[in-house]
């Protein structure tokens, strides 16, 4: 299928003269919208900066009237490329629709508009005793839209499900122009197709969300971890698999391997860093965090009794975290591991497959052969509880792109073997698109083309994502990087 552009000049005027101060050509404006945090860079036309439903549909019904693009964008925090306008075209920056309409205690919902970002959601419904959960780790740069449309995910997904899980209900402007509302106010409503599950995930190829509904939960009293090392990742994920199986369901999850523990094995404690070098084990340690929440008492409960299965699975090392102060400096080991590898290579590449829970361990086992064969490291880290694994592929060296790529592709194949996902939570977007038909069969790839052709006849919303096109732009995704 053709991908529709970039407005002509003409239509630019026409643009200007419709939508007034803001619609967005000068150099400065163009080049905040062209990147994301996926490395890639692809300059828009303009940029529309939404100030409510009727401007959005009103540029998309000219959109389709004078065949441009139009690419709907959060925060830009996405790691696939999903709002880079690849073949020019007007980026729609939904960060001003930025309104929580209300926090209502008695339904235990949230109705916000799409700019909101995560962290002030979350902040908001807890001052009034309630608890949006998830935990995209861009939390606090991300909005509720992007989350909503790459169906985010984070730590507190295994005990509380992902994006797609809250979401009740939406209102969003189709690729046509046409308003609808989908889902319900409700927690439960099985009227007609699933239209917000639909479009939740869709990577803003199907609607731009304008107004969501969310489901709140009862915020936790309290919150408690502990951290523990074993001497392998087959260790670690026994003690993950023995916590689940005896009757516990924790908040978070998450693991380390033993490159990412030598990267940031500064963070931790001086007797577990001793215990590390007194050789107790075959330097193939793993770092485990587990999280759990509720009363005080359930939850002082439930760590100690996780503590015992990590004991009695032969842990190397506990570090309790019984005070915020603690619990902080554990989660500080843990989120430090994706900035320490970014600052440390040139060339960087993070995926984010997800295997079977019990297939974890071989997964990362087989990485040391992927280092060796194609000369790159690879550092594992990530969610143990739903089998999400975030896998940084990297190189010192920036001409080892094309040998760091290749063993991403194989990362990827290795995951999908396994059962496995080739994306957990960010997407397909520009990034991973040639890879779809890995993991998509051509029947199914058929239907999800029909439903994008259906909604979208024109290809105007979001063109040449997902899907893998022989009409994309040759060599645009590698000369913008
Ligand atoms: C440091 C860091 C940590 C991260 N951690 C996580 C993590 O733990 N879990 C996780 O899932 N992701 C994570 N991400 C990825 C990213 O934050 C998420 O994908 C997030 O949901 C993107 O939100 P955004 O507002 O930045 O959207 P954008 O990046 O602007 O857009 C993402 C996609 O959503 C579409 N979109 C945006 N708004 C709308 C709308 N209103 N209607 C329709 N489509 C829309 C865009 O077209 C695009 O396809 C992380 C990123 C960074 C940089």
């Amino acid at each position: 299928m053709q991908h529709p552009g970039a407005p002509s000049p003409d239509v630019l005027t026409l643009l200007a003269r419709e939508f007034g101060a803001d619609l967005l050509t000068r150099a400065e404006a163009l080049d905040a919208r062209s990147r994301d945090d996926s490395g890639l860079c692809l300059p828009p036309a303009a940029v529309l900066v939404a100030r409510g439903e009727a401007q959005v549909a009103r540029l998309i019904v000219l959109a389709n009237q004078h065949r441009f693009a139009v690419i709907p964008r959060g925060a830009g925090t996405g790691l696939a490329g999903g709002c880079l306008a690849e073949t020019g075209g007007v980026v729609l920056d939904m960060t001003a629709m930025n309104r929580i309409l209300a926090i209502d205690a008695d339904c235990v919902t949230a109705t916000v508009e799409p700019g909101v970002l995560t962290g002030d959601l979350r902040r908001a419904a807890k001052a009034k005793g309630l608890f949006y959960p998830p935990d995209p780790a861009s939390l606090d740069t991300s909005t509720i839209g992007g989350n909503a449309a790459t169906n985010a995910g984070g730590p507190a997904c295994v005990k509380y499900g992902t994006t797609r899980d809250y979401v009740l209900g939406l209102t969003a402007v189709l690729p046509t122009g046409e308003v609808i509302q989908a889902g319900t106010a409700t927690r439960k409503g099985v009227v007609g197709y699933d239209l917000t599950r639909l479009l939740v995930g869709s990577e803003g190829t199907l609607g731009v969300i304008t107004q969501l509904t969310l489901k709140l939960l009862p915020h936790p009293a309290h919150q408690q971890c502990l951290a523990a090392v074993f001497a392998n990742l087959d260790a670690a994920m026994q003690a993950i698999i023995s916590v689940m199986t005896r009757g516990r369901l924790p908040s978070a999850m998450e693991f380390l391997d033993a490159k990412c523990l030598r990267l940031v094995g500064d963070l931790l404690p001086g007797h577990v860093k001793q215990r590390l070098q007194s050789g107790a084990s075959d330097s193939g340690e793993a770092l485990v965090l587990i999280e759990c929440d509720g009363t005080r008492e359930e939850t002082a409960r439930a760590v100690a009794e996780i503590e015992d299965i990590c004991r009695e699975l032969g842990a190397l090392a506990i570090l309790p975290a019984p005070d915020d102060a603690a619990r902080e400096e554990v989660w500080k080991v843990r989120r430090s591991v994706s900035t320490r590898i970014h600052e440390a290579c040139a060339v960087y590449i993070p995926e984010d497959i997800a295997v079977p829970i019990g297939k974890i361990a071989q997964m990362v086992a087989g990485l040391p052969e992927v280092e060796q064969r194609f000369g790159v490291d690879v550092f594992a880290f990530g969610h143990a509880g739903d089998g999400n694994i975030h896998l940084n592929l990297t190189s010192p060296d920036e001409a080892a792109r094309p040998r760091v790529e290749a063993a991403a592709e194989e990362c990827v194949r290795r995951a999908l073997a396994l059962g496995g996902t080739m994306s957990g939570e960010h997407g397909v977007g520009l990034a991973k698109r040639h890879l779809l038909p890995l993991e998509i069969s051509p029947a199914s790839l058929k239907v999800q083309r029909g439903i994008k052709a259906l909604l979208d006849p024109n290809n105007i919303l979001n063109p040449g994502k997902l899907f893998p096109d022989a009409d994309a732009p040759a060599g645009a995704l590698k000369e913008s990087l």
